[in-house]
Order: structure tokens, then sequence, then C-alpha cells
């Protein structure tokens, strides 16, 4: 994912605009029960200053994956805003110190927003997945879940989890 900045480079001030849709290598194994399910699309601006543009914009991607209570199948896109300067480095640099360097730096006229996009993506992606804020899980006797429609058990015998171990303890007295 390649931006051509040609025009820009020269003009101190100057910005274009970008957005373009496309797949992204690094992404394709996923993370964790994360699988990624479509392209990334990136938006924003990059604007050029002495041997440095700053990239501003938003990475969206879709992916799919799995409530952390119940188990349910979940689909989710992600929007995340990134906001780098990328220095310009000299071609034959490429043996020094800037190897070990984080920052994002560029070659000639392009600009791997690429790398960005997915830089930002797997830094915001959330931790947890719920299929919904309060959802409650499995039912431990039957195994369906209890939000939403719900399980046919008797409401008694669906216990907070973190009760069940203090009524082992009433009922072994
Ligand atoms: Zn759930
Ligand atoms: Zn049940």
């Amino acid at each position: 994912m390649k931006l051509d900045i040609i025009s820009i480079i020269k003009n101190i001030g100057a910005s274009i605009r970008f957005d373009i849709t496309d797949r992204l290598d690094v992404l394709d194994s996923g993370i964790g029960t994360v699988e990624f399910t479509g392209p990334v699309t990136v938006k924003g601006t990059a604007t050029s200053f002495n041997r440095m543009i700053e990239v501003k914009g938003e990475a969206q991607v879709s992916y799919r994956t799995f409530c952390d209570r119940c188990g349910e199948a979940l689909e989710r896109s992600l929007t995340v805003p990134f906001n780098e300067n990328i220095i310009e480095r000299d071609e034959d640099d490429q043996d020094t110190a800037m190897e070990d360097d984080d920052r994002f730096t560029f070659t000639g006229h392009y600009i791997d927003l690429g790398r960005i996009a997915a830089d930002a993506i797997l830094l915001n992606l959330p931790m947890q997945h719920l299929c919904s804020e309060d959802c409650r899980g499995l039912c431990s006797s039957c195994g369906n879940k209890i939000s939403g429609s719900g399980c046919d058990c008797e409401e008694s015998q669906v216990t907070d989890p973190r009760l069940e171990s203090l009524k082992g303890y009433f009922k072994n007295k």
C-alpha cells in the first residue's frame, strides 16, 4: 500500500489526500481469535515538511472473532486514527543505527501506508470482545447462552460463577 508523494516532496507545506483500499499481507494470519475479513481502507492527508512527511488519517478494517463469555461468533469493524511523522532516509543510510529505530522512514518518493495502518490496527485492537455489554455467558447446567432468549433452566439454578464456590461451602456445612 504505497503512497506516491512525488507531487509534494519538494514543496514544503503542500499536502495530498489519499483514500486507498487494499489487502495487507501482515494481517492475513490474524491475531489471537481475531481473523481479519476484508481489505484495509486508509484515508487521510500527507503533508510535506523539510525531509519529513506528516501522515494523518484513519484506517478501517473488519474482522471476525468470538464473544469472550459465550463464544458467539461476532463480526466487528474497527476504525483507528493515526498521526505519524515519516522521516526521509538517505538511500545509502541503510546500514546505520537507523535500523533499530522505531520511527517510520521513507526513501525515494513512496510512503508505505500499509505499515502505518497495520501498526495502528494491531495497537488498537480491543483486548476483549463481548456480544453485548451484559452478556452473562453460558448456563452452567444446560450450556446454553443465558442472555437474550435464554435457557429453560430455573433461574435459581443459574448462579453467578463468582458465587458458585460460596454455594458449595454452604452445602457442605
Ligand atoms: Zn456473549
Ligand atoms: Zn440453562
